[in-house]
């Protein structure tokens, strides 16, 4: 290293000191200011306590998949696989079967999709005819050790190794 870029270097690094600084003195100072019951336009930057607090998802929010239910409690998903075929992941899977019902005519055993691949675009939910599929769970914590881990199944629901 030249003794120019060793300048540059420490330079550099008393900028970032000097606005960590700056960020700390300005929460600081918000924070007392409203202590004392002053209000300031701004409110001072809050650490969220994680895990132990949480903050809220916005209600437009995706998070994992589920499938909606009718009344008797059977899914509202059709099979009609349109799902599969507008997902740009390719990472649903989806196994059919017939419904005894002629109008409904088949019916998911198994739904399952590769959280590894997929990227919550939401096409899935947009492309629904039968309004069958939401990502409303609030369930964004899947952090897992393989790959295989996060196949979840969504019907009939987490299997043994799948939990959510
Ligand atoms: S959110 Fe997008 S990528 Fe994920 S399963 Fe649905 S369509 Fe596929
Ligand atoms: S979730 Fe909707 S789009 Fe996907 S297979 Fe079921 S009915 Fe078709």
């Amino acid at each position: 290293m030249t003794v120019k870029d060793g300048a540059r270097f420490a330079i550099e690094v008393l900028r970032g000191g000097l606005i960590t600084a700056r960020h700390f003195a300005v929460n600081m100072a918000r924070h007392s200011l409203r202590a004392i019951g002053i209000r300031t336009r701004r409110t001072g930057a809050v650490t969220i306590q994680y895990p132990e607090a949480r903050k809220q998802v916005p209600s437009r929010h995706r998070s994992l998949h589920r499938l909606l239910t009718r009344p008797d409690g059977r899914p509202r998903c059709v099979a009609c696989m349109l799902c599969l075929t507008v997902c740009p992941s390719e990472c649903i899977s989806v196994e059919a079967d017939e419904d005894p019902d002629p109008e409904i005519q088949k019916t998911p055993i198994r739904f399952e999709i590769d959280l590894s691949r997929c990227c919550f675009c939401g096409f899935c939910v947009e492309a629904c005819p039968e309004d069958a599929i939401r990502m409303d769970t609030g369930i964004l914590e899947w952090g897992r050790l393989g790959r295989d881990d996060l196949r979840i199944e969504i019907w009939p629901g987490p299997g043994p190794g799948r939990k959510i």
